[in-house]
């Protein structure tokens, strides 16, 4: 079924293809037939072509001379042309085909053979029209958000209450959001279960996808079970498993829940790394939630690992008693 996302995504990309080449087409009859010239201008320009390429290959005594001449005709014509277009106020790229995404021209990939980012977006959607993500994200999000549910008393030693914390973490989450391209910030949320972490995730996920931006939700069990399938089962690896894969250092946003949950050892935290530090160098936005405080973190995981989320994630920090609001 997942190989079935991908040969759906591809042949809407062939019904895009096929529908703008109809439309330039259209767009070209029209023209033609309101200037007679310009189908006649086009028709010389082709056959001249044809004949100056043929001169190359028969190659006669005054080759030069006559290649000079022909290119100096469809010069002309090509000028004639260019007038008529510019007196009747005719936009230049008129029967130009014009494709949704210009980057790939509608083939999902570029010119360089990567991934086109509206393929990427596409397969990411595909992804969670699949999983129940759709479904979560219209229950948890900034709207759904009730900042009522957290107490204004003071807990333990914390200067600020849960309730003026969720503020700070709120407008921390915003504006994470709104300058999600402009700023190289990336999150951390820490602190016990039942404090809203998940659901502060699913808030920025749901804006952000609603701004067409690719984001990827994993929670860290899941995480390493796509690249543990990635690394070491190679040959029976699934298609949907190596979108994942790809996905994890593809996504613009790639959130990663419940860090420490996984099954840890030398192999996950080399991969931890990899991860992080790969997104980092290309500039793509992390969020990593976890239970464990910063101490229990740093003791968990290598030091380079640790320096490269101290240096580059903002700790946001949940406290409070356990709401459980999240199986409300
Ligand atoms: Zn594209």
């Amino acid at each position: 079924m997942n190989k079935q996302i991908l040969e759906n995504i591809m042949t809407d990309y062939n019904k895009k293809r096929l529908k703008a080449a109809r439309e330039a087409e259209e767009r070209k009859k029209k023209l033609y037939e309101a200037f007679p010239e310009l189908e006649e201008a086009d028709r010389q320009i082709m056959l001249l072509s044809i004949k100056l390429s043929k001169l190359f290959i028969s190659a006669p005594d005054n080759l030069e001379e006559q290649v000079l001449q022909l290119r100096k005709d469809i010069e002309n014509l090509k000028r004639k042309r260019s007038k008529t277009y510019e007196d009747n106020n005719i936009p230049k790229d008129y029967i130009d085909i014009r494709y949704e995404c210009e980057k790939c021209s509608d083939t999902g990939y570029t010119a360089d053979g990567k991934r086109c980012s509206c393929l990427n977006k596409q397969i990411i959607s595909g992804l969670y029209n699949m999983s129940n993500m759709v479904h979560m994200l219209s229950k948890e999000n900034f709207d759904t958000f009730d900042i009522n549910v957290f107490s204004n008393e003071v807990y333990k030693n914390e200067k600020l209450t849960p309730k003026q914390n969720m503020y700070n973490i709120l407008e921390a989450a915003e504006d994470f959001c709104n300058n999600f391209h402009r700023t190289g910030i990336n999150l951390l949320f820490y602190g016990g279960t039942g404090l809203g972490k998940t659901f502060m995730c699913n808030c920025i996920a749901k804006v952000l996808i609603d701004r067409e931006v690719s984001v990827l939700y994993q929670t860290s069990f899941s995480l390493f079970e796509t690249v543990e399938n990635h690394k070491f089962n190679k040959q029976s690896e699934t298609e949907e498993n190596r979108m994942y894969y790809n996905m994890i250092f593809e996504c613009d946003l790639l959130i990663i829940d419940d860090l420490g949950t996984e099954f840890n050892n030398s192999f996950t935290n080399a991969e931890l790394f990899n991860i992080i530090n790969e997104r980092l160098i290309t500039e793509k936005k992390t969020i990593i939630s976890t239970n464990l405080s910063l101490e229990q973190l740093a003791e968990t995981y290598s030091d380079r690992i640790m320096s490269r989320v101290f240096n580059n994630f903002a700790p946001l920090k949940f406290y409070g008693k356990d709401l459980r609001w999240e199986s409300k």
